[in-house]
């Protein structure tokens, strides 16, 4: 396809990883905190469409797409453009000093396309966890109340609030404490591990229980969900979940904030994966990941009552809204506004939903496969069983990533592997992708 500039294949040159990472590996061991993580340490030196080349010249099939960030594809030209010509005109002067016309121009955009037909605002940071923080910050101050709740399973970030949000303690908080406060877990609809039959609005009265016991529906400032959890596995919850905890929360005074720093920005073959309910509206959308095709971007955008809430200066930062990074988005936000973009998502969809469930159909150790649009997960069991079968996953991602196939694990029980193409992958390099997997699953 002419639309790529490194011809879009697998190829596999040395071990991996390859000498040369290997050597980069050492040093940085040397160098960097062993805090930070690496699932493939191998080095990339450059990237395209959805090929990552490393510094051995093996070409990888990325179906991570860096967690969600290029969905665009790598090295989008629109990006490069875009970045390129504003590197060159201007790359700070902090907006809340004096702003520039890219910052605005992303808020419009975000505006039109977050769900909700009500008047809107938003407002541009640094990364998915501080617009998090940010979403939670409104809430609190719109309504006055200080508690909030947040969901079995759920992943909300690495900040000292974001991490007292996350369901998984290692490796996300262990050690790190004290955390923050007036944060409640509820249970989350997950219709694999739920008892067979249940419903979203029951699941949804199990989740109210708790909140209006442990809490209280008065001192709740805000409930805070991903409309499909994304270190948690990809967890879709029930059909009408979300719309009855949100009926719930408004005759409560209950913010509702759709955590979609995952699921957003076309990932799941719509603007927003909350739209997949249309009767689901939360007042508040965080956004990040995918917006800005790799530049550093968050926003949270949400009813204008509520963004506008805090007094000037309340929110804001150094960095955020960049004019680099709002130029990047701008290019996102309107490749996808301009067509195509979402129809590759659902395009991804019947690819992967076919060759899994056929997959799942062959071999049981697939307990479940699920997800929407172009993130779509397989859960792996012990066959027959619902027991988590992490040691299969294991196996599985060092098979793909050893045949130049780079795929992320997810899940609270480490059993899930999770599909994030970039969004442009070809039909031949998803099924090629696919090959490999199989081959690791009947090898298991
Ligand atoms: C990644 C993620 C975050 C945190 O974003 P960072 O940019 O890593 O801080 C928050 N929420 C969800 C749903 C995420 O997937």
């Amino acid at each position: 396809m002419s639309e790529f500039k490194i011809a879009q294949e697998r190829k596999v040159a040395t071990s991996i990883p390859g000498p040369k990472s290997q050597e980069l590996h050492a040093k940085r061991l040397q160098a960097v905190s062993h805090g930070v993580g690496a699932a493939l340490p191998v080095y990339i030196d450059h990237a395209n469409g959805a090929i990552l080349v490393d510094v051995d010249g093996n070409h990888f099939i990325d179906l991570g797409s860096g967690i969600g960030v290029v969905s665009i594809g790598h090295t989008n030209q629109g990006v490069i453009d875009a970045v390129s010509a504003q590197v060159a005109k201007l790359t700070h002067t902090l907006f809340t000093v004096t702003p520039y016309a890219a910052y605005v121009e992303v808020c419009e955009i975000l505006n039109r396309h977050t769900p909700g037909d009500f008047e809107k605002r938003s407002a541009l940071f640094n990364s998915g966890s501080e617009a998090v923080e940010n979403a939670v910050k409104l809430a609190r101050k719109f309504t006055g109340r200080g508690e909030i709740a947040v969901f079995d399973h759920a992943y909300h970030g690495r900040t000292n609030l974001t991490m007292a949000m996350n369901f998984k303690n290692m490796p996300y908080a262990d050690g790190f404490g004290p955390f923050a406060s007036s944060v409640t877990h509820v249970p989350m609809s997950y219709p694999f591990r739920d008892p067979s039959g249940m419903t979203g609005e029951e699941a949804a009265k199990r989740a109210i229980t708790y909140m209006e016991k442990r809490v209280g529906a008065k001192n709740l400032a805000a409930i805070v969900i991903e409309p499909v959890q994304g270190e948690g596995g990809f967890i879709s919850p029930a059909a009408g979940f979300l719309t009855a905890l949100a009926t719930w929360a408004k005759e409560n005074g209950i913010v509702v904030v759709a955590d979609e720093v995952q699921s957003g920005i076309a990932r799941t073959g719509r603007w927003f994966a909350s739209e997949w309910e249309p009767t689901f509206v939360p007042d508040l959308v965080t956004i990040a990941k995918g917006i800005a095709g790799g530049m550093v971007l968050s926003a949270v955008t949400g009813r204008a009552d509520i963004m506008d809430s805090s007094h000037a200066g309340g929110i804001g930062g150094t960095f955020g809204g960049n004019p680099v990074s709002a130029a990047a988005a701008i290019s996102v936000l309107q490749q996808i506004e301009a067509g195509g973009v979402l129809e590759n998502a659902t395009r991804i969809e019947g690819v992967l939903m076919s060759r899994l469930k056929a997959l799942q159909a062959s071999y049981p150790v697939i307990g479940d496969v699920r997800g929407r649009g172009a993130m779509i997960a397989i859960e792996l069991v012990e066959p027959g069983t619902l027991n988590p079968n992490s040691a299969a996953v294991d196996t599985l991602v060092k098979h793909c990533h050893q045949n130049g196939v780079l795929v992320l694990n997810a899940g609270t029980y480490g059993n899930v592997i999770r599909f994030l193409p970039p969004l442009n992958i070809s039909d031949a390099l998803l099924n090629d992708a696919l090959d490999v997997l199989t081959e690791g699953i009947a090898a298991l």
